[in-house]
């Protein structure tokens, strides 16, 4: 079977009970996303209510610091402050063409559960969001943004309450409701046709990025660098550059160290395993148990990836590497002091990619990092401060 796999990774590894309402989707995004009236419409909501297009800003002092010629893609400036709602949009969308009634999604620091209230809200469509009770708790804030955007939050309390839990609850809501309910995953993971769905809502940054750089520079990037968690802003960024000379860097969570449960790099340390539906990277022990991951960034704290990241590992298409903690919180500090932008935690990882590699690039080199946030959600946490 071919359908939805990235070289041997991806595929649909779901449950009987999943089936359904899996290719009732795919059967739905084949037939509605092409059509002149959805693409329309999604680009009026992308454009007038989110923002687009974000600015590709060329940094002054970053690039005197750095040796080349250093650019920024702004999804911080996107509507919600991140680039997760060129994704929830476009399914909530998907979902209202479908004649769907509700949509469901999960939510492990609660940035995509807000980013699918925001489009639950404009769009007339309520939404439950599905939340480990222990991230409940610690990301109290955004329980009550979903909740002020008047969507549902469910604690779940099995497991270890975070996220991998709330995945499963979801999906078991889905498999029972998905005549009605459209479930919104919010990143290139989970079983087709999601991977290849969600990238392809995600590819108008890199769409429009490569636009940009060529309207600036009359030519393309050197370097092109964004952080992987899931790894949908990276995706969006990459896939228009794939064809091209251009050298992709995909960075994720070195955390505390390389030890087991120190870190969030999945493709760096894992093995390929199934993990929510499909065969990826995913960091497991010798009996293929998910090990916990830790990072200082929510957003990267997922112990898979997606699964076309995998294929382009191993066609070494794209470098990936990971930065630990201590790096990605000074180049959190170094980029708001130089250039006044405070990037979310997990953007800071490619700032932090650059920061260790500056010495490698020449004065002419074109490099353009993927600022995937805003860090403005990150500035009341502890370890922040005790650093700065
Ligand atoms: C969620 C998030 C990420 C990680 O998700 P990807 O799917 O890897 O993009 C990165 N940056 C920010 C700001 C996020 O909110």
């Amino acid at each position: 079977m071919s359908k939805g796999r990235f070289g041997d990774f991806g595929g649909q590894f779901v449950p009987e009970t999943l089936m359904a309402a899996v290719t009732a989707l795919e059967e739905g995004r084949n037939s509605v996303c092409p059509t002149k009236e959805f693409r329309e419409e999604l680009s009026f909501y992308l454009k007038e209510y989110a923002g687009r297009e974000t600015p590709l800003t060329f940094c002054r002092n970053v690039s005197a610091d750095m040796g080349c010629r250093v650019y920024l893609k702004r999804e911080d400036l996107l509507h919600s402050g991140a680039h997760k709602l060129n994704n929830t949009l476009g399914q909530a969308l998907l979902a209202k063409h479908m004649g769907k009634k509700r949509l469901i999604a999960e939510t492990g620091a609660g940035q995509h559960g807000v980013a699918t209230a925001i489009a639950g809200a404009v769009l007339n469509l309520p939404v439950e969001v599905y939340m480990g009770e222990t991230d409940c708790q610690r990301q109290s804030l955004n329980v009550f943004r979903m909740e002020l955007m008047g969507a549902t939050v469910i604690p779940v309390k099995g497991g270890t309450a975070t996220l991998k839990d709330a995945v499963n609850e979801a999906m078991r809501e889905w498999a029972a409701s998905s005549e009605d309910s459209a479930y919104i995953l919010g990143s290139v993971v989970g079983p087709h046709p999601y991977p290849e769905m969600v990238r392809d809502f995600q590819t108008v940054i890199g769409t429009e990025a490569r636009r940009q750089i060529l309207e600036h520079e009359g030519r393309l990037p050197d370097t092109v660098i964004a952080c992987v968690g899931g790894g949908s802003n990276a995706i969006g960024m990459f896939h228009p550059f794939l064809k091209d000379d251009v050298k992709l860097v995909g960075v994720e969570a070195g955390g505390r160290g390389k030890a087991p449960g120190e870190h969030g790099a999945s493709l760096e340390s894992g093995r390929p395993g199934i993990l929510h539906g499909a065969l990826s990277y995913l960091l497991q022990d010798d009996d293929g148990q998910v090990i916990e991951t830790y990072s200082v960034a929510a957003g990267l704290d997922y112990p898979s990836v997606g699964p076309e990241h995998s294929m382009l590992k191993d066609t070494g298409r794209v470098h990936y590497e990971s930065v630990p903690d201590d790096e990605v919180l000074n180049a959190f500090r170094y980029l708001s002091r130089r250039e006044g932008i405070v990037p979310a935690l997990e953007s800071a990882h490619a700032v932090a990619y650059l920061l260790r590699e500056q010495d490698r690039f020449e004065k002419d080199d074109i490099v353009i990092i993927n600022l995937s946030g805003r860090g403005d959600k990150d500035i009341t946490r502890e370890v922040v401060h005790e650093q700065i």
